[in-house]
């Protein structure tokens, strides 16, 4: 039996984050009632005019920019017909020979040290569909046009992932710069930001690829991935069982947790594309380009080589903290607060801040502890007033709201234990107290240390500090 490689392309559908639609004034903000925010253009009424959004036309060029791609100095807004009834013109504008993002490329993460590139073919802007409303109602269909006209940014990338895994983490790196970027809000219940998966095996070391199946409008990571490792599992059962793999278009069913046939797959013939002859050309100066490439925020590879070299974070570490801009921020917010604490503050985002936000489903800019009260937090553990352990409650209670890490340690008592003289006799109580432990220790077992340890720091509840009981421990064991 031949091993099989999968190959993997995604197309991403980016909904860009201007207020207004891309070829009308009507608003783009979720959640209105429907068909409140659908105006003559976005209805597909005859004799209307469609008018470019600009800034539609900026948001995508940051994106080119910051893949290194080309940027066409004319592109084209073509008609992709098809009948929907979301689509009440009977075509959407879309970009078809001339995209005004050409060829570009990103380098994703797979593992410590182990980076890959990955080409991005194309992005182009079109508009997007309204809404079939098929639950609202019984035995009918609901339109909603609120969302005909939003601006998307179509992503495609070349077939170069080769796993489900290598798919996910580059359809989170293509998330995140996009939100660094802000041309788009990410959310994802929303849908600002789906994928289509088109995916083939073809036996290990075989050049050309194979036939493919296109897996469409999966709208989380965790479906993506699924629907990925299903689909390649399929079609590698199929061939192995005599079958074909045809080209097709499946729906991922996130409740069954499988992919069937929706349709074959359509040509790009079959839409009759043609330029827009309501729409000029879009044409782009290099003064245009430059403006917005000297416009860009720092971006996360940069961000990451910087906290690498000048931070001397692990590339780890520097990853996570750099993975989202918010992140970013908090991190460098903190760390002007506290300087030189810097691996113990990656640390402390990385696991207690992020565990935290995790369980109450926040995002870390609305963060009940923010940078300056962790930075308090670290502070009092580098200057030994409390432990790391007493740390982890007061981090707590500034979750709860309790206030600054030093009211905290004030209200509670929490300041560590540093007097010798209470040390010693938190010492000798417990060395009284357990005969049988002295002995064994003085018999070389080494261990019984430990349950020492333990003992003492239960008797102060947790305040003597660690080190200086080690030591004093020692000395009077001998
Ligand atoms: P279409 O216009 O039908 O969507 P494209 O040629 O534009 O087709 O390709 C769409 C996506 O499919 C791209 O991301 C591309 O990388 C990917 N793709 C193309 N051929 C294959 C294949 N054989 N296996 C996996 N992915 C593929
Ligand atoms: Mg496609």
């Amino acid at each position: 039996m031949p091993a099989w490689e999968s190959v993997i392309g995604l197309e991403i559908h980016a909904q860009l984050a201007t207020s207004s639609k891309i070829f009308s004034g009507a608003s783009t903000a979720y959640g209105s009632e429907p068909n409140t925010q659908a105006c003559a253009v976005d209805l597909g009424f005859p004799g209307v005019l469609p008018v470019l959004n600009g800034e539609a036309v900026n948001m995508a060029i940051k994106f080119g920019v910051a893949i290194g791609a080309e940027i066409a100095r004319q592109s084209v807004f073509a008609r992709k017909n098809y009948f929907y009834p979301d689509l009440p013109k009977g075509y959407q504008i879309s970009q078809f020979e001339l995209p005004v993002v050409g060829k570009g490329s990103l380098e994703i993460t797979l593992e410590e040290g182990v980076n890959k590139t990955i080409g991005i073919t194309r992005a182009h802007l079109e508009e997007d569909a309204g809404k079939s409303l098929h639950e609202e109602f019984v035995d009918q269909t609901g339109i909603d046009l609120n969302r005909a006209g939003t601006p998307l940014l179509e992503i495609v990338s070349e077939p170069d992932l080769r796993s489900a895994r290598e798919a996910v983490v580059y359809a989170r790196k293509i998330h995140s710069l996009l939100r660094y970027l802000e041309i788009c809000d990410g959310n994802m219940q929303e849908g600002s930001f789906r994928f289509d998966a088109n995916v083939s095996v073809r036996p290990a070391g075989q050049k050309e690829l194979s036939t493919r199946a296109e897996l469409k409008n999966i709208n989380s990571f965790r479906f993506l991935e699924r629907a990925i490792k299903h689909e390649i599992e399929r079609q590698i059962d199929l061939i192995e069982d005599g079958g074909t793999v045809v080209q097709e278009t499946r729906l991922y069913d996130a409740d069954k947790d499988e992919t069937r046939s929706m349709r074959s797959k359509e040509e790009a013939n079959d839409y009759r594309y043609f330029p827009d002859p309501d729409l000029l050309p879009v044409t782009v100066s290099e003064e245009d380009i430059e403006a917005i490439r000297a416009s860009l925020p720092e971006l996360p590879d940069e961000k990451r080589r910087r906290f690498i070299d000048t931070l001397a974070l692990s590339e780890y570490n520097a990853e996570l903290l750099t993975s989202n801009r918010d992140t970013a921020n908090y991190f460098e917010q903190a760390l002007k607060l506290a300087p030189g604490l810097t691996n113990q503050l990656a640390n402390w985002v990385l696991g207690d801040l992020s565990g935290a936000l995790k369980r109450s489903e926040a995002e870390i800019q609305d963060s009940p502890v923010t940078p300056e009260m962790l930075a308090g937090l670290l502070q009092r553990i580098a200057d030994n007033t409390i432990s790391g352990k007493i740390a982890k409650e007061v981090f707590e209670a500034m979750w709860q709201g309790e206030g600054s890490a030093d009211a905290i340690i004030g209200t509670r008592g929490l300041n560590q234990i540093t007097d010798s003289n209470a040390i010693e006799s938190l010492i000798d109580e417990v060395i009284a107290n357990n005969p049988d432990q002295v002995e064994q220790f003085r018999a070389g077992k080494e261990k019984v240390l430990g349950f020492f340890v333990g003992q003492i720091m239960k008797q102060s509840k947790g305040k003597a500090n660690p080190t200086q009981v080690n030591q004093m421990l020692r000395e009077k064991l001998k």
